[in-house]
């Protein structure tokens, strides 16, 4: 059933340009018809929204196709990678729903790699140059000015081939060599003037330990991995177009002329996801962790997955967005408002719903009996026909919200203000009487009385009145701790900002602790990551820091959006 929904969606919807590129292939039977892709993570820190968009189409086109999508850990830099990283992106994948046919990893094929940059040094194709970056960095040229060949380019076979296996058995120090392509120093792709293609580093690899001390570059592992798996379409951000042809030049390399239409991967490359209101660099994603200025990569303002999840995101959501800003060829800044609505959309379909005073202030019945407790019924999810109900329990003693109250309120004002009724959500109709202060003036408790005809199912239950305010009983409530989370940074695009560093943009209000909240008992039930609507507050979510007295909650997206004008 559901897979034939899935279908009609697909059907309904009209190809992206990759898919149209992918069918194009299938008809003229390139590859035998056959569909392979990878997600090429490098586990050197966690995945964010940016990732989700590349490896929903990865996976999501291999589904389409009836082909497989492998995972595959681009890890040729020991440096920065970790196993902590390679369990975080196997989980967040998951999460969103996919699953790879097999995992891989770079490194599975540093001996393969190793091999065919012999053979290329045997062929006089690569050389071991001895320069310092900055000058072979100074040698490449310009776009319009040809590159100065090294003095090491035209080295024996003999020579180089001797170097290269020292670089890599440790007797040479990092630096101070590296193997180069020989190619084309005058080539207008920069990319073919000589590029490097290995390096040393001593720093132990956290798959091969100190086996290896040259590492091939990414130029060199990338194209070529994908080849040995037999990737037919290697679907990447369009920063890669300019790689592209060295990317065919390594391949045309390897296959040395071999049936060169079969087994060939092709590269294809789309925008990058890019949010408003938020850095997606793994660099600055990592200054912020490194230096506290947020609470971890879960942190739940991160754009990260495990943030938004500990957010209280759905994966269903993050889809729906990613689908609605498709994929193009050209760059954008996408609105991060569009994600909140998409998961307000869904929240709102599947939250349950329940009552929490976030900013309570005491509001006392005087005409309802002392040691009277009356249970009342709570639809779970009106959204949802088949919706369970819970218990709330009715009191005397009640808590508000502070700012459901004012002693001399404007005309509008529809909420709890001497001598106005309003309606206590799933209760009474009561009307305000006054207020208690203290010597400061600070209200400290609100009086009013009720009608007891007004409950649902009694005769004056649908008298009209303009408010209707949530509550919990003070005795049959807890105290909670609530998050309140809002945009990481108050500018619209932190990573652009020309003058400033992007931990000066830091919004100094995204993250509102409230430590005096009162929610229903009910809420003891829930677990981390369940989804709930706060009535009149928005959508929340447990936090894994809760225990059995301390329950913890973090605020997913506010109920309506506040920041842009669009849906005001
Ligand atoms: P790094 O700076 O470490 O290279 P990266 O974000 O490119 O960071 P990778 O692990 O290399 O990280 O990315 C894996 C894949 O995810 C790549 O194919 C990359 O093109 C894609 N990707 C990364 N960021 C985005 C983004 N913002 N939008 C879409 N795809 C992205
Ligand atoms: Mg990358």
């Amino acid at each position: 059933m559901e897979e034939n929904i899935n279908t009609e969606n697909q059907a309904k919807r009209s190809l992206n340009f990759i898919e149209q590129e992918i069918e194009k292939d299938l008809k003229e039977n390139k590859n035998s018809s056959r569909v392979q892709t990878r997600f090429p993570p490098e586990p050197n820190g966690y995945l964010h929204i940016g990732h989700a968009k590349a490896f929903c189409l990865d996976f999501g086109v291999a589904e389409q196709y009836n082909g497989i999508c492998n995972l595959r850990f681009d890890d040729t830099n020991p440096v920065k990678e970790d196993t902590e990283y390679v369990e975080s992106i196997m989980e967040d994948i998951k999460w969103l729903g996919y699953h790879w046919e097999n995992v891989y990893y770079a490194s599975d094929y540093f001996e393969q790699l190793w091999d065919f940059a012999v053979r290329l040094i045997k062929e006089g194709k690569a050389y071991v140059d001895e320069q310092t970056s900055e000058q072979i960095a100074e040698q490449k040229g310009t776009p319009t000015r040809p590159g100065v060949e090294s003095p090491y380019r035209n080295r024996p076979v003999e020579e180089n081939l001797d170097l290269f296996y020292k670089m890599n058995s440790g007797e040479i120090e990092e630096g101070a060599m590296v193997l180069r392509a020989k190619i084309d120093m005058a080539n207008p792709n920069m990319h073919f003037r000589d590029p490097i293609i290995y390096r040393i580093i001593k720093h132990p690899h956290h798959r091969t330990g100190t086996k290896w001390k040259a590492y091939p570059m990414y130029d060199f592992a990338h194209g070529q991995s994908d080849y040995f798996e037999g990737v037919t379409h290697s679907l990447c951000t369009l920063e890669f177009t300019v790689h592209r042809p060295l990317y065919d030049y390594f391949i045309d390399e390897l296959k040395e002329g071999k049936d060169l239409e079969d087994n060939r991967p092709r590269q294809i490359e789309f925008n990058r996801l890019n949010l408003t209101y938020t850095v997606m660099s793994k660099r600055k994603l990592l200054a912020l962790v490194k230096e506290g200025l947020v609470a971890g990569w879960d942190d739940p303002r991160m754009p990260t997955l495990c943030g938004l999840r500990r957010r209280g995101y759905t994966p269903e959501s993050i889809k729906k967005f990613i689908s609605m800003i498709g994929y193009t060829k050209f760059e954008a800044l996408n609105d991060i408002s569009m994600l909140e609505a998409a998961c307000r959309e869904d929240l709102n379909k599947i939250s349950t719903r329940v009552s929490a005073v976030i900013n309570p202030v005491k509001l006392v019945i005087t005409n309802y009996p002392e040691g009277q407790t009356e249970e009342l019924e709570a639809i779970d999810n009106p959204e949802d026909e088949n919706s369970k109900t819970h218990t709330i329990e009715f009191s005397r003693n009640l808590w508000i919200e502070r700012e459901d109250f004012m002693e001399d309120a404007p005309k509008k004002y529809f909420r709890m203000t001497p001598g106005q009724e309003v309606r206590l959500k799933n209760a009474y109709i009561v009307k305000c009487t006054g207020c208690k202060k203290d010597e400061q003036g600070n209200v400290v408790e609100v009086y009013c009385t009720y009608d007891p005809m007004t409950r649902s199912g009694m005769p004056d239950s649908a008298r009209k009145v303009k408010g209707t305010l949530h509550w919990v009983s003070c005795e049959h409530s807890v105290p909670a701790e609530v998050r309140l989370y809002d945009r990481l940074f108050s500018v619209e695009n932190p990573g652009e900002e020309k003058d400033k560093d992007f931990r000066e943009l830091l919004n100094p209000d995204s993250l509102v602790v409230l430590k005096n909240c009162y929610v229903e008992k009910y809420l003891k039930e829930f677990k981390p990551l369940d989804h709930l609507q706060f009535q009149r507050i928005g959508y929340f979510t447990l936090d894994k820091d809760s225990t059995e007295d301390k329950l913890i909650f973090n605020r997913t997206v506010s109920l309506k959006d506040t920041w842009s004008k669009i849906n005001k």
